[in-house]
């Protein structure tokens, strides 16, 4: 049901591309992107889209930030490159771990730089094992994460990941990864339960099967405050209160998986303030540099810290680093580009522009396609179903998503549809007026799918 990409495809031969099928690739090709202008971009033949994903939740400054272009440049004249193994460091690692803590929504310790989403969230893995080891607590390793959470790609992050197709056909999740329930009110509360009790059921669930497993083996809890790919769930207004709670009962760690969510999204600058979250790592990425260039990192408390820093005194070292982590240009860019996100309140936007667009998003929810609509600041997820009543799927699920999203690239926005679920995560410099363009192309892409599927 994917339209053809309408540009020559030019790179169907030799390179094989991330999520894709790739059969369909070999027949569709792809949609070459050759330019971005704020929340555009433009593709090989011309045409303009609104970036109605901040390509992959990333892009919070827009395609175009030449302050970025300008911190990367200065970065790479005067020190391209240099590590942080072992005593050595630069000035704009040293600078960015300061910001960050300075903003950091709960007291925070120390700051790890890692690339990428799934190399942090494997960090946080292996940084919460080192810590038990330290503690003399070796049978505390397990890990409990969420069904649809996303941590990522890697052996151990992938295996956090809650999505089946990040497990099937992989062997994962491995050993001392458990998964529990997701807080997704439209899909998993039972018939007639308020948000409040799902939020109290999830929290009842989570405390039996802490306690199936033996509160002593558990040592840490990962969710994203809205997860992203799995959906764009936005959990209910008491969920991390209670899930909290239960945590603190069984002195079970906490990590906030902000690689979505920090630096604007939600309406705050990290998710954790917009639910009241208050974890022990906090793991970013995206935004963070807004993707011009890779990088991730951590942020820890001393809870976290004050063990690893014991252990790695009685064996030597921490014995864990990346060649590239904490690279001076993208942390250089990285600098910038929260200097940007403040000096122009691009929280404020967020949280301004993201109420219109959760207005004008849900004046959909009537559409015959439309199961729910649900978000909170600049991030919304538009759930598609075939029957409003039985929330039944079109043909098998994800069809319809993809018939839909199909229509709206031809309409010049770019969305992803994650199963039926199309999201919605512009550059946090989005106006009200391009959120209406936006909006208008999503009903149209809607009705032009509407006799697909009911016809
Ligand atoms: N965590 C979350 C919440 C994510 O959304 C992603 C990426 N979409 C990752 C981790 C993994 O990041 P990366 O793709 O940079 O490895």
């Amino acid at each position: 049901t994917a339209q053809p990409n309408s540009v020559e495809a030019r790179d169907i031969s030799y390179h094989m591309h991330s999520y894709t099928n790739a059969r369909r690739h070999e027949e569709i090709g792809p949609l070459v992107i050759e330019k971005g202008d704020g929340i555009y971009v433009e593709d090989a033949s011309g045409k303009r889209y609104i970036e109605a994903m901040a390509g992959l939740w990333s892009v919070a400054v827009g395609f175009s930030e030449q302050r970025l272009v300008d911190a990367a440049t200065r970065q790479m004249k005067q020190l391209p490159f240099y590590h942080n193994f072992t005593h050595k460091s630069h000035a704009p690692v040293i600078d960015l771990a300061e910001k960050l803590v300075s903003i950091a929504p709960v007291p925070m310790s120390k700051v790890f730089f890692t690339n990428s989403g799934s190399e942090a969230n494997d960090t946080a893995m292996k940084m919460i094992w080192y810590r038990s080891n330290a503690l003399g607590q070796p049978q505390k390793k397990k890990i409990i994460s969420r069904k649809r959470g996303y941590h990522g790609v890697t052996i151990a992050s992938a295996s956090l990941t809650g999505l089946p197709n990040n497990h099937i056909s992989f062997d994962l999740p491995i050993a001392n990864v458990i998964h529990t329930g997701t807080p997704h009110h439209y899909r998993d509360a039972q018939p007639g339960e308020s948000e409040e009790a799902f939020a109290t059921r999830l929290a009842d669930e989570l405390e039996q099967l802490i306690l199936a497993e033996g509160p002593d083996t558990i040592a840490a809890f990962i969710g994203e405050p809205v997860m992203g790919a799995g959906g764009v769930v936005v959990p209910p207004a008491t969920y991390w209160e209670k899930i909290q709670a239960v945590l603190a009962k069984y002195d079970i760690l906490l990590v906030a998986d902000e690689v979505i969510c920090g630096f604007g999204r939600t309406g705050s600058m990290f998710g954790c303030e917009t639910f009241g979250i208050r974890p022990d790592i906090l793991v970013m990425s995206k935004q963070l540099s807004s993707s011009y260039l890779p990088i991730s990192a951590l942020l820890i408390n001393d809870r976290v810290y004050q063990p690893l820093a014991d252990e790695s005194n009685r064996i030597g070292t921490f014995g864990h680093g990346y060649t590239a982590g904490g690279h001076p240009v993208p942390a250089a860019v990285a600098l910038e580009n929260l200097r940007i996100i403040e000096e122009n309140d691009l929280v404020g936007n967020a949280k301004r522009v993201g109420a219109h667009m959760q207005k004008r998003l849900r004046e959909l929810a009537d559409h015959e396609l439309v199961g729910e609509v649900r978000g909170v600041g600049l991030i919304a997820g538009v759930e598609l179903v075939a029957d409003k009543a039985t929330r039944a799927p079109w043909k098998n699920a994800g069809a319809l998503g993809l018939l839909v999203n199909g229509h709206l690239q031809e309409n010049g926005v770019i969305s992803r549809n994650m199963g039926d679920t199309l999201g919605f995560c512009p550059p946090l410099i989005i106006t009200e007026s391009q959120v209406d363009d936006m909006v208008a192309a999503v009903k149209k892409a809607l009705d032009a799918s509407l006799p697909e599927v009911k016809g």
